[in-house]
């Protein structure tokens, strides 16, 4: 089968295509498994984080890609929850150890023996990937291929971060960066919290049209003062500036959800402008967001085909998988990037 394989950790200042096509056997599908014939894998920023080593596969080679559409193709030994023809999702959780008190939880993000798909189980960029049952989920009809493939990280992990940002009813929530998760969070609350109130903290002058257009009540520069307090703040950049900047506008008990796999270290002196009296003191709380549940997937997806969320999308084929990375990280984004297998 074909793959887009990653060899070694890069720099992609120097290195402008990390990325090499190679020819992999089709895996078979090993005990509660299922082999996916895949047609859609989402480019996600956690690929960028991967390919320069700030979460670094777990070993080379590497497929990386981890929002993917595709088909049951064959079903392993014991594995009977799918049929060969059904159509699946996989997401960044691969699998767990199903038996640790967190997993017991139904929060298996936090167990140790945690394992992302295309970090340290081969992923979606690639005709073929094997994946256990459990961690597959069923796409609604609403959805193409392509559609789906986005929802399958941004989306589910915007629900998680919306979850521990724990907003009820007349509250106010801020988000600070207005990427993909930010904007999907956006339309979740739109749909969910009729009384909350939005207000976006955005680099790009576009960037706050759009939450405006979207229904945010406010949009402003990282920087920025809201005009009125929040109760809770979601950041999903990779700056400190935000989170520094956000805690200034949390309200006495306000909580700020960190929703970033790895911050960057390039901003990371201004931690130095925290003042404890203006940015912790009343009972503020800091909490980050690692990775997702089954729960959020399964959860989301439905969601997502209710109110519907149906993402805007950029189609490239696996080969440019390159350029889509590139793109990403130049941040020259027109919707979710999606690789596409014929
Ligand atoms: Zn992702
Ligand atoms: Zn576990």
């Amino acid at each position: 089968m074909k793959a887009m394989v990653l060899n070694e950790i890069c720099d992609l200042k120097e290195n402008r295509t990390p990325l090499q096509l190679t020819t992999l056997p089709i895996p078979t599908p090993k005990k509660k498994e299922i082999l996916v014939k895949i047609s859609a894998c989402g480019v996600c920023h956690t690929e960028l984080d991967e390919i320069e080593g700030r979460t670094p596969p777990s070993r080379f080679p590497m497929v990386l890609g981890h929002q993917v559409v595709g088909t049951v193709e064959e079903t392993g030994p014991n594995s009977n929850r799918y049929k060969a023809g059904d159509r699946v999702g996989i997401a960044w959780i691969y699998s767990a150890c199903g038996i640790c008190t967190f997993c017991r939880q139904g929060n298996e993000n936090l167990c140790e023996a945690f394992k992302a798909t295309g970090r340290d189980a081969n992923g979606g960029y690639a005709e073929y990937m094997t994946v256990p049952e459990d961690f597959a989920y069923n796409i609604p009809d609403v959805f193409s291929d392509s559609q789906a493939a986005p929802l399958l990280c941004a989306g589910a992990i915007g629900y998680r971060s919306l979850r521990l940002a724990n907003i009820s009813n007349g509250q106010n929530l801020g988000l600070t960066g207005f990427g993909a998760s930010a904007h999907l969070v956006l339309k979740m609350v739109n749909y969910q919290h009729l009384d909350v109130k939005v207000f976006v903290f955005a680099r790009s002058e576009k960037e706050r049209d759009f939450a405006k257009e979207l229904g945010a009540v406010w949009a402003g520069n990282t920087e920025d003062k809201a005009p009125e307090m929040l109760d809770a703040i979601i950041d999903t950049t990779p700056a400190w500036k935000p989170v520094v900047a956000a805690l200034n506008n949390l309200r006495p008990g306000g909580r700020l959800v960190i929703n970033a796999i790895r911050k960057e270290d390039r901003d990371k002196d201004y931690l130095l402008k925290l003042n404890y009296h203006e940015h912790l003191w009343m009972e503020k709380e800091i909490k980050s967001v690692a990775n997702v549940a089954r729960k959020d997937v399964s959860e989301f997806i439905k969601l997502a085909a209710k109110i519907p969320i149906i993402p805007e999308i950029e189609e490239y084929p696996l080969e440019s998988a390159n350029e889509a990375l590139l793109e990403l990280k130049e941040r020259k984004i027109r919707g979710a990037k999606v690789l596409t297998l014929s």
